[in-house]
């Protein structure tokens, strides 16, 4: 099976349709949270993934857009766009955000949003915090974990006890084996590694590959709906820089 994975899609309809342009037709579509929040289209955005039957787990922006406490956790900027996002949502949205699942297991992968232990909060960005990851997917008796949350594209890798991280570019790919893993996309709406384009994952479950890849979308177009909604002016900012 061929599968797009997908994470932090951020209410940007326009990226998330760069990526499914790219990603042709595949087996399965999977996502790891933060659907909505920071972005001008939360409701599209749903309705999108909905229509193309993806499946994946609920992450904290989710979370604070059906009224959760994260949203006490959140800075202004990211407040501001979740209180907009709540007031704005329709029924069916909150409907199929409620219905996601913090942890999703199918076959030999785990879809978190943030980490095995936490998977709404935790942000696995070194190995330390890798390593209670990569124990837990062992426990489960899987060998891929799949999360999200940082919007930075990397790996986390158990080799032997010692924790290997690999920073991936457009176009690098990973054979999978017997070495359990920890593998994120980045993120399709919202890129924080410098790079502005739309970040996903290709996973190959008969090749046993994994290959990380890049579109460019037309962020200007976002940028105009981000202030036309008089969302926080940062928010579009961000997205040129990819920070
Ligand atoms: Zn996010």
């Amino acid at each position: 099976m061929r599968i797009a994975v997908l994470s932090d899609i951020h209410a940007n309809l326009v990226a998330l349709d760069a990526v499914l342009g790219a990603v042709g037709t595949v087996d399965g579509i999977w996502h790891l949270g933060d659907v909505v929040g920071y972005g001008p289209e939360p409701d599209a955005v749903v309705a999108r993934l909905d229509s193309i039957h993806a499946r994946g787990v609920r992450g904290n922006h989710d979370a604070a857009a059906l009224g959760g406490s994260e949203i006490d956790s959140f800075n202004p900027d990211a407040r501001a766009a979740a209180e907009w996002t709540r007031d704005r949502i329709e029924e069916p949205t909150q409907a199929w955000l409620r219905a996601l699942p913090e942890t999703l297991v199918s076959d030999d992968s785990v879809l978190v949003h943030g980490s095995l232990r936490d998977p709404i909060w935790e942000y696995v960005t070194n190995t330390a915090v890798a390593r209670a990851s990569l124990r837990l997917l062992a426990d489960a008796g899987a060998h891929i974990g799949l999360h999200g949350h940082t919007h930075v594209p990397i790996a986390f890798r158990d080799d032997d006890g010692r924790v290997e991280v690999i920073a991936p570019a457009d176009g690098s790919n990973l054979r999978l084996d017997e070495r359990r893993v920890l593998l994120n996309p980045g993120s399709v709406g919202q890129p924080r590694d410098g790079d502005p384009t739309s970040s996903w994952l290709e996973l190959d479950t008969e090749q046993r590959t994994v290959t990380w890849r890049r579109v460019p979308y037309d962020v200007a177009a976002v940028q105009d709906a981000v202030r036309a909604r008089r969302l926080p002016d940062r928010l579009a900012d961000r997205l040129a820089f990819g920070l």
